[in-house]
């Protein structure tokens, strides 16, 4: 849709050109949100694309997703097959009920910085042990676990103008067997939860990511693996019973049920040997 209060849009080659941030700027992404609905205290938008930060790097010690990275660059994204854990950037992106107009526009940070609590980006990035590299304006960088960077529905740690850059998956997350389950009320639409479990192969651990079902995710981590009852008193240690996130698509009661029974399916999933390929 036309943004009838937008001003100006400005291109930056460098996000240091925006040194002074004020009430009515906004970053644009992919504009898939922006663009879907009136942005009335926006008047300003600082388009992200003339940045041109290469989408995704192998580093040393894991992958480089630039924020600007899309959802459609990233489902292709050539893993090497040790990267077991990779199979969950498909997994995620199909979780995120769009268009391939949508995929192809949508950024992997523009869905971590809506923060809603179905962001499948947030669930694939906590759940593969990732850390965000934040410029604030006018202050050095900053480093922050993944788990910690959303905080409620819609919300999350972002400073004004405070710009997310780049997600750093390590490598031992992404070499970690998974099992992910996803359940939606409507065929094509918005996770009622989404979870996924992650583990290491030596240490026969098990992390667990919930989110959708939460407002923000809930990571539980066993260093040895849990028994069926070990696993749902650490959920209720966790998740008060007013924890979860009611909306059209589930009621919390009804997300709480979905949390103890797909996280209970991926314990079985995970407690199975691995069999070989
Ligand atoms: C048809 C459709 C289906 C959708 N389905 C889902 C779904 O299933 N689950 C889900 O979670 N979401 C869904 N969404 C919303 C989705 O989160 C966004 O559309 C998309 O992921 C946002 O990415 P974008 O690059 O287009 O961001 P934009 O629309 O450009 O920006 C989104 C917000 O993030 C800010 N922002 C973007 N990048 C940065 C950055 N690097 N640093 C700081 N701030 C930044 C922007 O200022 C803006 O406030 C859907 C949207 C549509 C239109």
């Amino acid at each position: 849709m036309n943004l009838h209060t937008i001003k100006e849009v400005r291109r930056p080659a460098a996000a240091d050109e925006i040194a002074q941030w004020r009430t009515g700027y906004a970053w644009l992404a992919g504009g898939t949100w922006l663009f879907s609905e009136p942005q009335l205290a926006t008047d300003t938008l600082i388009d992200l694309e003339r940045l041109a930060w290469p989408p995704l790097s192998r580093v040393a010690n894991g992958l480089e997703i630039a924020a600007t990275c899309t959802i459609a660059d990233l489902y292709h994204f050539a893993e090497p097959t040790e990267w077991t854990a990779a199979g969950l950037f498909q997994e995620c992106s199909n979780a995120l009920l769009a268009s391939f107009k949508i995929w192809n526009a949508a950024t992997v940070g523009g869905n971590i910085c809506m923060s809603l609590p179905a962001g499948a980006m947030i669930a694939l990035t906590v759940a593969l042990e990732a850390s965000y590299t934040l410029w604030p304006r006018g202050a050095p960088a900053r480093e922050v676990a993944a788990v910690d960077f959303v905080t409620g529905n819609h919300a999350n740690i972002l400073q004004q103008g405070e710009l997310l850059r780049r997600i750093h998956l390590p490598t031992a997350a992404l070499t970690k067997r998974y099992a992910m389950r996803r359940v939606s009320l409507t065929q094509y639409g918005r996770s009622a939860a989404l979870i996924i479990g992650t583990q290491d192969r030596t240490a026969r651990d098990l992390l667990l990511t919930i989110t959708a079902a939460t407002p923000h995710p809930v990571q539980l981590r066993f260093d040895r693996f849990p028994s069926a009852l070990e696993l749902r008193r650490a959920i209720d240690e966790s998740l008060p019973i007013d924890g979860f996130f009611g909306d059209v698509h589930g009621s919390a009661a009804y997300k709480r049920h979905l949390t103890y029974h797909l996280s209970e399916r991926i314990r079985c999933e995970l407690a199975e040997p691995e069999i070989a390929q």
